[in-house]
């Protein structure tokens, strides 16, 4: 970690993380919530790209019940880094993981029977506090219908096993149209009712990732588990749910060339100029997951307005078209993904450019690209290289 004024010293390509409107996120979330609710935020996978460890110091516990993570090692980071709300790791989670989790007091998300025997296994000697997931539908993690005999019976040995929560995960909910998020609530309702009857309940439930939380698909008193929302991308196709962006993918013209009509850019001469062209050249490029599927597709914002990406993606360098935009010199700010004066581009955009979701899209930007966190005047770099 290191402040503002390092900027000068580093490649003008970083991502600016608004910390401020990360916190506006989770408030806005948090005040859709029926009553009762409270929210899971989900930073998983370095909080989407975005930076688990200092958006989790966010998380006012006023709002958040829990923060949800993939990995063992992503909780166990948030831990060192002093973040004491309670951990949840989805997993799932192989024997020598779950015996750490129990260890360092993080609770399990158990994704089947034969996960569940191991933490019953050592729920006979110690506490351990797990979340049970079902499978409605989705058909990937979660105990199924058929698994329910076993679950009973191995939750009934393990006399230590504490059931914090029965929960499970939705395959459509981003999808305003969608049918199939009825369904399976029904059928999770069924399961949950089956299995307070053969005596094994549990506190909460939760259910609701984004799409179902923005579409209001939440149960009073439930916990929901948000994710994508908080950092303001959509969560529900073509309705109008964003929440603010958090991430500002910024970088600067580093040099500017003048090149006659009929004149190749780049990599296997994938552009050519059609007229006398100024072409920009930016220290961006696919190593900091600028991908190369954006090659004579993307726009970037100059100057508030949208120029196109000519030629190939390189590793390390974009080139851009700005014949049309005259004044644009050395130095001038290039955004690759938020807003610019009135200009904004979104993870949607980009994501639809190269077939994928905002999801993938925000995972994307590597580690090489330093973060920056503003909070107010404040600023914070997080920079693999200080
Ligand atoms: C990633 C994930 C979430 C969060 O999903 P969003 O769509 O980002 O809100 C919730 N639950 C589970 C099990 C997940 O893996």
């Amino acid at each position: 970690m290191s402040t503002a004024s390092d900027l000068r010293r580093i490649r003008p390509t970083w991502a600016d993380i608004d910390v401020g409107a990360f916190r506006r996120n989770v408030e806005a979330v948090s005040s859709r919530l029926p009553a009762g609710s409270r929210l899971i935020a989900v930073l998983k996978a370095d909080a989407y790209g975005h930076g688990a460890a200092e958006l989790a110091r966010h998380c006012s516990p006023d709002h958040v019940a829990m923060i949800a993570t993939s990995l063992l090692e992503e909780a166990q980071q948030l831990r060192r880094t002093g973040i004491t709300l309670p951990l949840l790791v989805l997993g799932p989670l192989g024997e020598a993981q779950v015996r750490e989790a129990v260890e360092s007091g993080i609770v399990i998300g158990v994704p089947g029977p034969e996960e569940l025997e191991i933490v019953a296994r050592m729920a006979r000697e110690r506490d351990v506090e797990v979340h049970l997931k079902l499978d409605s539908g989705m058909g990937r993690m979660g105990s199924t219908e058929a698994d329910l005999p076993r679950l009973i019976e191995l939750v009934r040995s393990a006399s230590r096993l504490r059931v914090g929560a029965i929960y499970t995960h939705f395959a459509n909910a981003g999808d305003p149209h969608d049918p199939f998020t009825g369904e399976q609530s029904a059928r999770f309702d069924g399961m949950v009712q089956s299995l307070r009857e053969a005596g094994v309940g549990a506190p909460l439930h939760h259910r609701a990732n984004s799409g179902a939380t923005m579409r209001g698909l939440v149960k009073a008193g439930e916990l929901v588990r948000v994710g994508l929302a908080l950092f303001g991308a959509e969560a529900v196709d073509s309705a109008v749910t964003r929440l603010e962006p958090v991430m500002r993918w910024r970088t600067e013209i580093a040099r500017l060339k003048e090149l006659p009509s009929g004149h190749a850019v780049g990599y296997g001469m994938a552009f050519r100029t059609t007229r006398p062209s100024r072409i920009a050249t930016l220290p961006v490029g696919y190593a900091d997951g600028y991908d190369r599927q954006l090659s004579n597709k993307a726009e970037v914002l100059i100057r508030g307005r949208r120029v196109r990406v000519v030629g190939r993606v390189s590793m390390d360098l974009v080139t851009v078209d700005v014949t049309d935009l005259p004044d644009a010199a050395a130095g001038d700010e290039v955004v690759l993904l938020g807003s610019q004066q009135h200009g904004t581009i979104t993870p949607e955009e980009l994501a639809v450019k190269i077939g994928t979701i905002s999801y993938e899209v925000f995972c994307s930007v590597s580690a090489r690209v330093p973060r920056v966190y503003r909070d107010g005047e404040g600023a914070v770099i997080r920079s693999r290289f200080t």
